[in-house]
């Protein structure tokens, strides 16, 4: 077995949002498809996967450096004892080759992307869907009766109204979602409180609430924000500072009761490590977003999980971010506390395919091969681009 092809495009993420730093209307994602040699009723099995949701495409680092890498190597060297499919470790030392290490920022995503397309490959090769073939190769019981999940949305629109807030949150409850998460920090403390307010009516409760700061804080705001926060016991108070600032997080766990959830801009074990060393994090209570996608694929984010579990930290305590088909099957996979999905946003990678079941607040993938990317209808003419098709 060998690789034939590995294609890249990057692809214009859609939508016109912010939270409270970024304008993700010029957002890329890269779409990778890699083509193997065989085939299955008709057609080349090909892997896909792309570098999940607020990183840009990652096409110079992917066709410069880790494509090459991977059409260079000797064949056999890429496959497991087998021979029947690939072997994750040998992709991922492959894509990384000659790089150093340190300095876990875009290259992450990008290997990532490649070492998922390749998830995405043996599971179709092993004619499963991948949240079965990645329970299977780490050894875990995979949720079946669908994981919790939160619909995240309430970004800021240019002159939107506490009206549209709650619109929106009423559209993600037809669909099934029973807990949401908003933005923080693009308008005034007060302001901010009063979309608060607006969210918690719309569910019912503030434990379905989590708001979203997107490191925009501060300490002393930060420190001000979960005061006015506090008595409500939301579900999490996220990212209130910057993503590295580690004494930040100390400082405000020890006056914030509520929990606290960071990690989506962590991308490699040795950032969990010191998140894990100098955040003062509290198992039991804050909730930890590093997101496979973003951080060198599932390799790495085994070595993350092992970090944290050695650190106090519940596997429930780990929910990506990402909002995407491919964490979903993740978190399915290694029995994690839940997804977030993007729901009507960030599309064409945002949200699932409506093959996955939304039910009372839990999600369930579909049981296409791999991660069932082709099944969904905004992603499949790229993917069909991709391929030449
Ligand atoms: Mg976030």
């Amino acid at each position: 077995m060998r690789i034939k092809a590995i294609h890249e495009k990057t692809v214009q993420l859609q939508g016109n949002i912010a939270n409270a730093v970024v304008d993700f209307s010029k957002h890329t994602v890269s779409l990778i498809a890699v083509v193997s040699d065989q085939v299955k009723n008709g057609k080349a099995v090909v892997g896909l996967a792309f570098n999940s949701i607020g990183r840009f495409a990652q096409g110079g680092i992917m066709r410069e450096r880790m494509i090459p890498r991977l059409l260079q190597a000797e064949p056999a060297s890429l496959l497991d004892s087998s021979g029947l499919s690939f072997d994750l470790s040998n992709i991922s030392a492959t894509v990384m080759r000659d790089e150093k290490p340190g300095g876990h920022g875009d290259r992450a995503g990008a290997a990532a992307a490649l070492e998922l397309a390749f998830w995405d490959l043996n599971a179709k090769l092993a004619d499963e869907p991948a949240y079965q073939h990645i329970a299977q190769a780490f050894e875990q019981t995979p949720i079946t009766l669908g994981a919790p999940v939160y619909a995240a949305g309430g970004y800021y629109y240019p002159g939107a109204s506490s009206q549209r807030l709650a619109e929106e949150l009423k559209s993600y409850q037809d669909l099934g979602y029973q807990a949401f998460k908003i933005k923080i920090g693009g308008a005034s403390l007060t302001e901010d409180m009063g979309r608060i307010e607006t969210a918690i009516k719309v569910a019912g409760n503030a434990g379905a609430i989590a708001v979203d700061a997107n490191g925009r804080f501060d300490l002393p705001t930060a420190l001000a924000y979960g005061k006015e926060l506090a008595p409500y016991r939301l579900r999490w108070y996220e990212e209130p500072g910057d993503p590295l600032d580690y004494e930040l997080l100390a400082e405000l766990g020890g006056q914030y009761q509520g929990s606290m959830a960071t990690g989506e801009n962590l991308f490699s074990a040795a950032d969990t490590q010191n998140l894990m060393r100098y955040a003062r994090l509290r198992p039991g209570k804050d909730i930890l977003q590093m997101d496979p996608a973003l951080s060198y694929g599932l390799s790495e984010y085994q070595k993350i999980l092992k970090l944290t579990a050695e650190a106090g930290f519940s596997r429930t305590q780990c929910i990506p971010h990402g909002g995407h088909l491919i964490n979903l099957h993740i978190v399915s996979a290694l029995g994690l506390g839940g997804c977030e999905a993007y729901p009507g946003v960030f599309n064409p990678f945002g949200g699932y395919s409506v093959q996955c079941r939304v039910q009372d607040g839990r999600v369930i993938p579909s049981d296409a091969p791999g991660f069932g990317l082709e099944q969904k209808a905004e992603l499949a003419p790229y993917i069909d681009h991709l391929l030449g098709a």
